[in-house]
């Protein structure tokens, strides 16, 4: 059912826990409401109709204070983008093409060219976006990135307007994750993360997956923006559970990437033509992503990283990056990742060789020129 947006921005309410109504307490607020438990919406009592916004509950205190911030949700209004890299330009675009326009931010200048040749507003700073969309988007490369994107001197948090949906969809550390949250929270605002799985290609198509954690009530909000980017979009539980997915993911994709690399390069080294042997890896046990859709071996498959000298795609470091992550989660677990361990030496070692910015297929392209190895 499609409910119109509700069109205030932020309103107090007092809260009466037994009927469930909230009536607004500030003068210029015309109508009471009912408050409908989990699922977010609003309704006008006065009118009897329904409108979709998101209620931030912050803590009900004695006086039964309820603050309901309101965001429109149902309408088309700018959805702020930080970061326009490899993933971030085609996830931005398809916003775009679902009717959204953008606020754009990148500290590449260049990467918001093609955004504003289209007409959307780029602005010089975080804090700039934060003022002119309440709901928005980071797409940024690691940890320090996204720290300095929401805490930094011209960040989000210097200007995000109370009722704030801000997704981050960036591969971090999952404490980093939490501590973002409780400071947009600090704010009024509301913090998910929101990694995403499916490489470029998938970002294209809109095909991602978004494993997302944070508050359950604000899920419906998020889908309805990261489901224009993606097909499949999680809800994986507390903030910080994307990212944990996540990184067990990549995890899992550096060791099954490297396998892939491996049974290639013995295969065409014992004389096996790479196409054939690919094609029978993928219709044998075998099988995976890394064999059957990203395949690592020049000539293989077309509209891949290593059709194209291992350019574009998702980077040697970005990689070494996750699996570091990945480590670290490991040690605070007490978990053993020993294959994963191995795996983040062998990026470590890529990156130090000057792979750092290819694809990280191209460990195919490494092992092979490890004469040694
Ligand atoms: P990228 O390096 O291509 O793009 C990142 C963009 O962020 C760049 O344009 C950079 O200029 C910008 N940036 C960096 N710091 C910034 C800041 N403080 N403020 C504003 N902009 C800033 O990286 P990517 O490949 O697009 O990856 C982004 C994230 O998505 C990473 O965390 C990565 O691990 C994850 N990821 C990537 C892929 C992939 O296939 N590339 C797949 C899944 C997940």
């Amino acid at each position: 059912m499609s409910h119109p947006a509700w069109p205030g921005i932020v309103r107090t309410f007092s809260y009466n826990s037994s009927q469930l109504s909230i009536l607004p307490l500030s003068e210029n607020s015309e109508f009471p409401f009912w408050l409908e438990k989990d699922r977010g919406s609003v309704r006008c009592k006065r009118t009897d109709v329904w409108y979709r916004t998101t209620v931030t509950r912050k803590k009900l205190t004695e006086s039964a204070k309820l603050e309901l911030c309101s965001r429109s949700v149902a309408s088309k209004t700018p959805v702020g983008f930080i970061g326009l890299g490899n993933m971030g330009n085609p996830m931005a675009k398809n916003l775009m093409k679902h009717g959204y326009p953008l606020i754009i931010y990148d500290v590449f200048p260049d990467a918001c060219k093609e955004f504003q040749d289209a007409g959307e507003q780029v602005v010089s700073s975080p804090a700039d976006v934060a003022e002119k969309a309440d709901r928005i988007i980071t797409m940024l490369p690691t940890s320090i990135n996204a720290v300095e994107a929401y805490s930094g001197a011209n960040g989000i948090l210097k200007k995000v307007k109370k009722g704030s949906l801000l997704i981050d969809s960036s591969t971090i550390d999952p404490a980093v994750s939490k501590e973002l949250a409780k400071e947009v929270e600090k704010m009024g605002a509301v913090f998910m993360d929101a990694p995403v799985s499916g490489g470029v290609g998938a970002a294209r198509s809109g095909n991602l997956t978004f494993m997302v954690g944070g508050v359950e009530d604000e899920f419906a909000a998020a889908q309805e923006l990261l489901g224009c980017m993606g097909s499949n979009v999680l809800y994986c539980g507390a903030v910080g559970t994307g990212q944990a997915a996540k990184i067990c993911n990549n995890m899992l994709l550096a060791i099954s990437m490297i396998g892939t690399a491996e049974a290639m390069n013995l295969g065409i080294r014992l004389g096996l033509d790479p196409k054939l042997l690919a094609k029978i890896l993928n219709m044998s046990s075998g099988r995976c992503w890394s064999s059957d859709t990203y395949n690592p071996v020049p000539g293989v498959m077309d509209g891949v990283p290593s059709a194209n000298n291992y350019q574009g795609g998702f980077g040697t470091t970005l990689m070494a990056k996750d699996l570091g992550l990945a480590q670290d989660s490991a040690t605070s677990t007490k978990s053993p990742i020993l294959l994963g361990s191995l795996a983040h030496q062998i990026y470590r070692m890529m990156c130090a060789k000057g792979y750092s910015k290819k694809d990280f297929s191209s460990v195919f392209q490494f092992l092979r020129e490890e004469e040694t190895f």
